[in-house]
């Protein structure tokens, strides 16, 4: 290491420059599996200041900078690079100001997702983006992935609640992208260029969040259905009766084995797919809504529909769901967990493609996901040990990939390109706006230090 990290210890603090391998080590890994790589050190910044002098520092020595937030990430994003530094936010954990009149959160990028909505809840209100790891992931990295969540589909994700970020640029510079204003065109709209930017234009140091209303009441249910095709029907039928639940979630039979064995919550394992339905809003209009997708959820052939009688119930039946990860990821060595997209319509030929690869390759494939946005996730159940079957999964999820984006899917619906998906983004782009991103970066970031070799590789400038 030839840097001067003296300079960078003098900055924050020797508790906060971290190089000894047992230190680093954590960190050089994210949720994905199969990517890791040791930094040269880690830095945990606990002011804008420090993030802005520690960027200022890695580009006067020429070192790479991978931002970190929680390292959930299922893409690669936060894995480090060879010989960079990791610049961890997680110091930066203070929730600055709620504004309940004007329904606005200022926070510092390393808040816990839950603590942002844990905090809205206190004022009556609610802050809608709820990703899988709310528990433990940052406000940080959900902007700069852009997540989305099991109330997308009612709600929207991430992006529909950032009014305004403050950024530290590639050069150290700190900007401040967009505003308090329900309506602001004043010129480009910077702040959603770095939104779902993955730590590659800059670091996310504050953010501002629109918050709503906290719906009074909600209702879930669970429908059980002999076939995913005829969950599927349920689900447009739902949609064509104007109904926009809060959640629509499905799990297959695989899941739903591996959940009940795991979370005992009395699911009938049997059954093919099952189908979570969340409404929320007046309570007037939420026991109409359920009582409506009920009989739908009959009507198109359900075998039996649970309705939760309160909030409890309700909770306990959403674990099923909120578990699939956790309850999958301990039946095999290595969990490879995926996020292809197609447009709702086209799901059930998805799910019925993912399962039929999985024959046709010998692999165990468990899939569950957002069915109300189109979004799967089918979840490898592999051994990273064993290079024989690992070759059959590529194959498989290349073709997976190439099936996705001939349905006019997208490679990725919620946890980015990073490493993992990098070489899928070229199938799925054509070449006008693959030119068109790289050029993005090279006008925010040309010397190429902020999380470099992620989304896409940049040709060497010319000398
Ligand atoms: C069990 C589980 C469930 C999940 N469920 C969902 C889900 O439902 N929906 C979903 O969308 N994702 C989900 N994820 C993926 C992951 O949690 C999200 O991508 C999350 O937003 C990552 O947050 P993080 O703080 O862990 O970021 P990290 O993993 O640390 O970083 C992610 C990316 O963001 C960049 N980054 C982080 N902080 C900043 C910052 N302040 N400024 C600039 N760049 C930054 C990093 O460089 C990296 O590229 C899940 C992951 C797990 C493990």
């Amino acid at each position: 290491v030839t840097a001067p990290l003296n300079d960078l210890r003098n900055l924050v603090g020797a508790d906060h420059l971290l190089t000894e391998p047992v230190d680093v080590i954590p960190y050089s890994f994210d949720g994905t599996a199969e990517l890791n790589q040791r930094p040269m050190a880690v830095v945990l910044p606990g002011t804008t200041e420090e993030v802005a002098a520690c960027v200022a520092w890695a580009r006067e020595h020429r070192v790479p900078v991978v931002t970190r937030g929680s390292g959930t990430g299922l893409s690669g994003g936060s894995v480090p690079v060879p010989g960079g530094l990791v610049l961890g936010l997680t110091r930066l954990d203070r929730i600055l100001e709620v504004d309940p009149n004007n329904l606005t959160l200022r926070a510092q990028p390393g808040v816990i997702t839950k603590a942002i909505d844990d905090e809205a809840a206190r004022h009556g209100l609610m802050y809608p983006p709820d990703p899988g790891s709310l528990k433990i992931s940052t406000i940080g990295g959900n902007v700069a992935e852009n997540s989305g969540g099991l109330r997308g589909l009612k709600y929207g994700v991430t992006r529909d609640y950032v009014m305004a970020l403050q950024v530290v640029l590639a050069d150290g510079q700190v900007a401040r992208l967009g505003s308090a204003c329900v309506k602001d065109v004043a010129g480009y709209s910077l702040k959603d260029l770095f939104i779902g930017s993955e730590g590659t234009l800059g670091v996310i140091t504050e953010v501002l969040l629109k918050l709503v209303p906290r719906p009074e009441a909600r209702k879930t249910l669970l429908a059980t259905f002999p076939s995913m095709a005829t969950a599927a029907r349920a689900i447009t039928a739902i949609i064509a009766a104007r109904i926009i639940p809060c959640t629509l979630e499905f799990i297959d039979q695989t899941t739903l084995r591996c959940v009940e064995d795991y979370a005992k919550i009395g699911l009938p394992v049997d059954a093919a797919a099952v189908l979570l339905m969340e409404t929320d809003g007046h309570p007037a209009a939420v026991a109409d809504e359920a009582a409506r997708m009920e009989a739908i959820a009959r009507a198109e052939g359900a075998d039996r529909v649970q309705v939760a009688a309160d909030e409890a119930e309700g909770a306990r039946l959403a674990t099923a769901r909120r578990q699939a990860f956790s309850a999958l990821a301990r039946l095999r060595p290595t969990t490879i967990l995926e996020d292809v997209t197609v447009p709702r319509t086209r799901l059930a030929e998805m799910v019925a493609f993912v399962s039929e690869t999985a024959r046709r390759h010998r692999l165990q494939i468990a899939t569950f996901g957002h069915m109300g946005d189109g979004n799967l996730h089918p979840t490898f159940l592999t051994d990273e040990r064993d290079a024989e079957e690992m070759a059959r999964v590529h194959l498989a999820l290349s073709e997976i990939v190439d099936k996705t984006i001939a349905l006019g899917g997208t490679v990725t619906g919620e946890h980015g390109v990073g490493l993992a998906k990098k070489a899928y983004l070229k199938r799925q782009y054509d070449p006008a706006s693959y030119t068109l991103l790289r050029a993005v970066k090279r006008a925010l970031d040309p010397e190429g230090l902020l999380n470099p070799g992620k989304i896409f590789d940049l040709e060497p400038t010319p000398p």
